[in-house]
């Protein structure tokens, strides 16, 4: 009998949904699950570490890597690129492992058209006056990347409906149990 192959679970949301701070919780609870590492030519933010939160590469390495073909999916948001290394996986999925990806909502739907039964998370704030709230206060970003972050809000509600599933983080505990709870139904499913 082959092996079952891994589920891909998509997670995207606008920036400063806490959508990182639910991931790691539920890396946390479920050490079961692999998290797909990308690829990025953001600099790295001080909470950030190279190789677990994201491979930091300059725009000449990214590029190079494109034109290997070395991603799944790619794209440039906020005038930085960000990449899912395909053999990552391809690897992961083929020794049934189940993975998640931290993605943006245009990624996340050219995930779908490759791996049709990869399932999408959407999560969402309360609010947009939460959200900026809260990306304001978090200070991560200069204030012309928090504009473009917030500038791009809007294009991400809209795809929304897209996705196969909608949390609303509210309150970070229940968002966590609610994410956990449709990842272990994601991988129940046959
Ligand atoms: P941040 O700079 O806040 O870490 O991420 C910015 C956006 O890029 C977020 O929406 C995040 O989910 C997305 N992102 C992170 N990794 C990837 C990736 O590999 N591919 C795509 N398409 N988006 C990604």
């Amino acid at each position: 009998m082959s092996q079952k192959k891994g589920k891909i679970i998509a997670i995207s949301a606008p920036s400063g949904t806490g959508k990182t701070t639910i991931i790691k919780n539920i890396l946390g609870n479920m050490p079961e699950l692999v998290f797909s590492i990308s690829a990025t030519t953001r600099k790295k933010r001080y909470n950030e570490n190279e190789g677990v939160d994201y491979f930091f590469l300059t725009e000449e390495e990214f590029l190079q890597k494109i034109e290997k073909n070395e991603f799944v999916e790619w794209e440039k948001t906020y005038d930085y690129y960000y990449g899912t290394f395909k053999s990552f996986l391809a690897e992961n999925v083929e020794n049934g492992k189940n993975t998640i990806l931290e993605i943006d909502v245009k990624g996340a739907l050219n995930i779908k058209s490759i791996f049709s039964d990869a399932a999408l998370i959407f999560i969402k704030p309360p609010s947009i006056e939460v959200l900026i709230n809260r990306l304001e206060q978090r200070k991560t970003e200069s204030e012309e990347d928090l504009k473009k972050r917030i500038d791009r809000v809007k294009m991400e509600l809209e795809i929304e409906n897209k996705f196969d599933y909608v949390v609303v983080n509210n309150e970070l505990s229940k968002a966590v149990c609610e994410v956990e709870e449709i990842i272990k139904k994601v991988i129940n499913k046959e």
